[in-house]
């Protein structure tokens, strides 16, 4: 054996060493402890924060300016009642959830789904009246982009979500079903689409297809599980599916969210904003597919 290593030319060392030692933070490049299969380091973790302040209870933004009250809605849901019971996201799509939501779905580091799952499992927790049974339900990739990419994130964060939810409250009755809900088209890619065009995008591109999926959804209580919450245009139009199919309830979980720009200003300068754009709400504002704020001067029609 050791006549053997004496003999190996040093490239083969360096082989043997990247498996046998861990590789640097993907996230800050500092070289990892221990061996771990999400290669991301406890400092960057521990950097992690959930959301805080007032929060819509039903869709889970950020009350800032507009309100302290907790029971008050955000305006989007005053101005059009979203079809889910509530939403609820682990914290901001930014920073480092930022960079490990794209870890996952863009440098295909799978084993990040399940610290992230873990994360999903303390929100989903913490919503008041939890339904006891559950049907998790990941938000679909048509077969073209899953083909694509190799794997549907969110049925990664759903396998991990439900993993970590059966270890903490074994009472809480739980069932996957990855295809009860299905995207009946390719839809155009989200980017660069105004809120309105993200919505109109949307409509009707999911469905609960086939006898076997119907009879799984009608009268259950369902998690949809996804990476992240945007304008809430997936989480909508995926809960009009599945309460038209005869769910009882639909619950939304998503690792972050995306922040809504005026809910962050200071309550003059919000309401300043408002009047200013209020005559631009034609010309609402393009809007890349991967953003951490998003402007909402706009009604919504749905
Ligand atoms: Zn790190
Ligand atoms: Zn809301």
């Amino acid at each position: 054996m050791v006549r053997v290593l004496r003999s190996t030319p040093t490239h083969a060392l360096n082989a043997v060493s990247s498996v046998l030692l861990p590789s640097p933070c993907r996230l800050c490049g500092e070289p990892l402890a221990e061996l771990s299969a999400a290669p991301v380091c406890s400092t960057c973790w521990n950097q992690l924060h959930p959301q805080s302040g007032a929060l819509c209870p039903r869709c889970g933004e950020n009350l800032g300016a507009e309100s302290n009250d907790t029971a008050s809605l955000c305006r989007i849901c005053r101005l059009a009642e979203p079809p889910f019971a509530r939403a609820v996201a682990y914290g901001l799509y930014q920073d480092h959830l930022r960079s490990l939501i794209q870890l996952l779905k863009y440098s295909r580091v799978e084993p990040v789904a399940v610290p992230l799952g873990e994360l999903l499992a303390t929100c989903v927790l913490a919503i008041p009246d939890l339904p006891s049974s559950l049907l998790v339900v990941p938000v679909p990739l048509h077969r073209s982009r899953r083909r694509t990419r190799g794997f549907n994130q969110s049925e990664l964060l759903a396998n991990a979500l439900a993993r970590a939810l059966r270890r903490v409250q074994p009472q809480i009755r739980l069932q996957l079903a990855p295809g009860a809900l299905s995207r009946s088209r390719a839809t155009e890619s989200q980017a660069g689409l105004t809120p309105r065009q993200r919505r109109d995008n949307l409509r009707g591109a999911f469905l609960v297809s086939g006898k076997q999926a119907q009879s799984q959804i009608k009268g259950r209580h369902i998690l949809l599980v996804d990476d992240i919450y945007t304008t809430g245009a997936t989480a909508r139009a995926c809960s009009k599916a599945l309460i038209r199919a005869g769910a009882a309830t639909v619950h939304a979980a998503t690792v972050a969210r995306a922040q809504r720009y005026e809910a962050l200003l200071p309550q003059p300068l919000a309401a300043a904003t408002e009047n200013f754009t209020a005559p631009a709400i034609a010309a609402e504002l393009p809007m890349h597919e991967d953003v951490a704020f998003w402007r909402s001067n706009t009604t919504l029609n749905q």
